[in-house]
C-alpha cells in the first residue's frame, strides 16, 4: 500500500521566534505532493505560528492527565487549543531522562487520543541492546504496552523507529538496518491487528540529514522521517522535504 509520507520536526529544546519565521517562509515556498509535514517545536513558540500555513504543529510531550494540579505539565485540550494536532511520545531522550515507563506513555497515548491528537510513538534499542541482539524483544516490548493498554492506541498513532544509538550522534542506521526493523515492527503489528499493520506510518529517527535522506525514503516499509537536528536548519529541512516526494 502507498503511503502518504509523513516528515515530523522534533526542535527538541531549540528554536526561537526567528526559527519560526526562517521555517516557516522557506516551507511556504514548497508545495507538498504525497507529503506531510509536521514541526513540533517548544511549547511556547506553538503560538508563534501564523493560524494559515501549509504544515501541521506538533508537541513534544503531553500529559497523563486532563487537568489539575499538576506544575509544569501541559494537558491534551491545551495543546490543541495552541493549534498542535500531533504530540511524539515516548521519545527515548523522555524515556531516560524523565525516567518515562512504558505504562506511562501508554497513558499518554490514550490521553493524547482521546483529546484528538495523533500521537507519533518513538521506539528503539540502545547500542547495548543492539550487540546483544535484543533490538526486537525491545522495540516488541514497546509496542505490546500500549497494545495491552488499549488495543485501539496504535490505530490512532504514527510509530517512529529510533535507534538510540543513531540520535545525534550523525551515525544513521543505513537503510538496510531501518528497512529489516520497519518489516520487523509492521510483521509485529500484524500478528495484533493486520488492518492496523498495513495502514500505519513508520518512521525512521535517527541522524536524518539531506544526504541520507533519499535512501532511508527509497525502503518499501519507511514512510517518511522523525528530523532533530537537520529540521533546525531551513534550507537542509526543505531539501529533506523534496526528498521524501521523490
Ligand atoms: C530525534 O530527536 O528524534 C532525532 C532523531 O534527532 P537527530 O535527527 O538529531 O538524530
Amino acid at each position: 500500500m502507498k503511503h502518504q509520507q509523513l516528515l515530523v520536526a522534533n526542535w527538541k529544546m531549540n528554536g526561537s521566534a526567528e526559527l519560526v519565521d526562517s521555517i516557516s517562509a522557506t516551507l511556504a515556498g514548497i508545495t507538498f505532493t504525497g507529503l506531510d509535514v509536521v514541526i513540533c517545536p517548544p511549547f511556547t513558540l506553538l503560538h508563534r505560528f501564523a493560524e494559515q500555513r501549509n504544515f501541521a504543529l506538533g508537541a513534544q510531550n503531553v500529559s497523563q492527565h486532563s487537568a489539575g494540579a499538576y506544575t509544569g505539565e501541559i494537558s491534551a485540550a491545551q495543546l490543541l487549543e495552541a493549534n498542535a494536532t500531533y504530540v511524539i511520545i515516548g521519545h527515548s531522550e523522555r524515556r531516560t531522562l524523565n525516567a518515562e515507563t512504558d505504562e506511562l506513555i501508554a497513558a499518554k497515548l490514550k490521553a493524547a487520543t482521546e483529546a484528538g491528537l495523533t500521537p507519533i510513538l518513538c521506539v528503539g534499542e540502545t547500542l547495548e541492546q543492539r550487540q546483544q541482539e535484543k533490538t526486537e524483544q525491545v522495540i516488541a516490548r514497546q509496542l505490546d504496552a500500549v497494545y495491552a493498554s488499549q488495543p485501539e492506541l496504535l490505530a490512532k498513532s504514527v510509530i517512529a523507529y529510533e535507534p538510540i544509538w543513531a540520535i545525534g550522534t550523525g551515525e544513521s542506521a543505513s537503510p538496510e538496518q531501518a528497512q529489516a526493523i520497519h518489516a520487523f515492527i509492521r510483521d509485529h503489528l500484524a500478528q495484533l491487528d493486520s488492518a492496523v499493520a498495513s495502514k500505519i506510518k513508520l518512521l525512521y529517527g535517527g541522524s536524518v540529514n539531506g544526504e541520507n535522506c533519499s535512501a532511508l525514503f527509497a525502503q518499501p516499509d519507511i514512510n517518511g522521517a522523525l528530523v532533530g537536528g537537520a529540521s533546525l536548519k531551513a534550507a537542509e529541512f526543505a531539501q529533506i522535504c523534496s526528498s521524501a516526494q521523490e
